[in-house]
């Protein structure tokens, strides 16, 4: 008879530990895709594979929205976020326009009744333009969302939608130099802040103060590489235009305008151009998904 030597078992258990790595890893090598596919079930993704989301937005509400903006937009089936102040004279003489505006797919937010704004800046310089009774600093927080509120009720009378997405004014946040970001944060699905920045990182972005960069005499070219930041960093780009073609003291020209959309139309394999409201219903899901 064979005497088994006394080490057999653990042998035995070596032996069987190496073959559980080594199907494991068979099975890895049959499909190579199964792993990348896990990977960016991990993963921040935007719909249809693309590679980065771009919002154009435009904010004071005035007839060169209606007339110039969305048109350009139109001609290649492209839509954008419309923020009008309450006070807005164009939505006041036009609201069909508006209400129309909506109808083919564009968005109307919320910029507030009377576009408070802080008058007199950190580094001391005034903003002239803006009345004393319209200043931030006179406000409390109780009281600009009281009426952003009001805003959002004047908004859904026009175009019937009970959800809205806010662009602050002046990209301010303060009110009696007290931050009113959280205030609001339940009255809306979103909000735009300034910064002239993309997105940095899906996961950790504050979905009520998003960045975006907001473009005065700039030409085409430079806002077609702030997309391509996006692009190569996997997440956001989000324009802050006034008047396009004139209308506003802070306008980009027409051509610029054309130049940018007609990139984002060549490159719609890799660039989702949604409103604000749509690309922030995406990024809120796509965070629920991936639980953070
Ligand atoms: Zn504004």
């Amino acid at each position: 008879m064979i005497k088994l030597p006394d080490s057999l078992p653990f042998v035995c258990l070596i032996f069987f530990l190496c073959f559980l790595n080594c199907s494991n890893n068979c099975q890895a090598n049959q499909s190579p895709g199964k792993s990348a596919v896990q990977e960016g079930e991990k993963t921040f993704q935007w719909p249809d594979g693309a590679r980065a989301a771009v919002c154009l937005t435009y904010d004071d509400g005035i007839d060169g929205h209606l007339d110039i903006a969305a048109p350009d937009l139109e001609e290649v089936n492209l839509r954008g976020s419309f923020y009008a102040q309450g006070s807005s004279h164009s939505l006041a003489e036009r609201m069909e326009d508006w209400r129309a505006l909506v109808d083919r797919g564009h968005e109307l937010g919320n910029h507030s009744l009377f576009h408070p704004c802080i008058r007199t800046m950190p580094d001391g310089e005034v903003r002239e333009w803006l009345r004393p009774e319209y200043a931030f600093e006179n406000y409390t927080v109780r009281q600009i969302a009281a009426e952003l509120k009001i805003a959002n009720t004047l908004l859904q009378a026009v175009d019937g939608k009970p959800e809205r997405t806010y662009a602050y004014t002046c990209s301010d946040h303060l009110a009696g130099g007290e931050s009113f970001v959280d205030e609001i944060r339940p009255l809306f699905t979103a909000a735009r802040t300034g910064g002239d920045n993309i997105v940095a990182d899906m996961r950790t972005l504050d979905i009520h103060l998003v960045p975006s960069w907001g473009v005065v005499d700039v030409s085409g070219e430079a806002m077609i590489d702030f997309v391509k930041k996006a692009e190569g960093a996997g997440t956001m780009a989000v324009f802050m235009f006034h008047g396009v073609g004139g209308g506003h003291n802070l306008n980009v020209s027409r051509e610029s305008h054309r130049k940018l959309i007609a990139y984002l139309n060549a490159h719609r394999d890799r660039i989702w151009t949604g409103t604000f409201a749509q690309v922030m219903d995406h990024v809120r899901s796509e965070r629920h998904r991936l639980g953070f």
